[in-house]
């Protein structure tokens, strides 16, 4: 059974469904995808919460660590580590009868717990909001209009009037999926619906200017410095394609002290120069560059990453990544811009 909502006119039927398998489930298994963002983890957390307060027995699982500004939320210490612990996890899905999917559209996104999750005999539910979502879940809810897969979540849930069943944490969840997916709602595709869902969440009492604080003023001196020698030193402007692009060797990586999450963000910052539209970030690996893309208006930074660097995304921000070194990465992102079919316009 296949159960896709593009459009939310009737998004109701879908959730008696899941009220059904919620209240059926012995053993709920909440997924979330691979380097899990704030909507990741919010949507994760907050399903969470709602199905403890029901007196369900569940259990969190991410494919790999949590991000230091992350870690502090309610039961984010309860997220098993699928690299850091396998034979947990790896009992943890195999005994699941529900496994709920958070916040991705393709399956390689479960990282090494792909297998495992796949092969499970659970039902498996997909709760998204990237386009097109691949075929691997038996119910998938993916509604691309939504800013946030939190924002989806909360739709949901409301629509199957359990309000006793939420809580401050439940909705501190949301907050800090829909804040960070929606950059502080500097962008993203955020409606007045998000809005109201922000003032209900509001109501239950959260403490948003703490909840800023922790999630945005969270960085370390040697992240803050190796923004500044992006910016300086790392940052190339290119006018005549109204791009930008921001390049990061392993070397200064470790100049920094980097740890994991320390570029987050460096890709925005091209789009506060005038007159760019399109903006890169190339951070070297092992073998590979992994990229980043960002784009303000109409120039679909998700189709660019599918079709050059194996990616994907939203319309605005999108990434990938190409087996090579780092300056034929470049290279390569240089001459697809000087291709007609990629010139930006406004
Ligand atoms: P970021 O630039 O913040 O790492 O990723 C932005 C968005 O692009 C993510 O929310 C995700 O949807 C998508 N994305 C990033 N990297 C990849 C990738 O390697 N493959 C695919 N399919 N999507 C990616
Ligand atoms: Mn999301």
């Amino acid at each position: 059974m296949i159960l896709t909502v593009q459009k939310v006119l009737d998004l109701s039927k879908y959730t008696k469904e899941l009220l059904k398998l919620f209240s059926s489930s012995e053993n709920i298994l909440l997924i979330c995808h691979i380097n899990p963002d704030g909507d990741a983890i919010g949507s994760q957390l907050a399903l969470y919460h709602y199905l403890k307060a029901k007196g369900k027995k569940v259990e969190l699982l991410s494919p790999n660590n949590i991000q230091e500004f992350l870690k502090w939320m309610d039961g984010a210490d309860l997220i098993n580590i699928f690299i850091r612990d396998r034979k947990k996890s790896i009992t943890l899905i195999r005994e699941a009868d529900l496994i709920v999917m958070l916040d991705f559209n393709q399956q390689n996104r479960l990282g090494e717990a792909e297998k495992y999750v796949l092969g499970s005999k659970a039902i498996k539910v997909l709760i998204d909001h990237h386009l097109n979502p691949h075929n691997f879940a038996d119910i998938i809810i993916s509604d691309p209009t939504k800013c946030s897969t939190a924002e989806l979540m909360h739709e949901i849930i409301s629509l199957m009037e359990e309000k006793k069943f939420l809580n401050r944490s439940y909705a501190e969840s949301l907050y800090i999926g829909i804040i960070t997916d929606t950059g502080n709602f500097e962008h993203g595709a955020y409606s007045g619906k998000t809005l109201r869902i922000i003032a209900d969440l509001l109501e239950f009492g959260i403490d948003k200017d703490r909840i800023i604080d922790l999630v945005y003023n969270n960085f370390s001196y040697d992240r803050m410095r190796l923004q500044g020698f992006a910016l300086n030193k790392r940052m190339v402007v290119l006018p005549e394609y109204k791009s930008a692009y921001i390049y990061l060797t392993k070397d200064d990586l470790n100049n920094y002290n980097h740890i994991k999450g320390d570029t987050e963000g460096f890709v925005n910052l091209p789009l506060s120069i005038k007159g760019i539209i399109f903006s890169t970030l190339f951070v070297e690996k092992d073998n590979f560059v992994k990229l980043s893309f960002r784009s303000k208006g109409q120039f679909p930074v998700n189709e660019f990453a599918a079709r050059y660097f194996s990616g994907g995304g939203h319309l605005n921000a999108a990434g990938g990544e190409y087996f090579n070194t780092l300056e034929n990465t470049i290279a390569y992102l240089l001459k697809i811009l000087k291709e007609d079919t990629w010139r930006i316009n406004d």
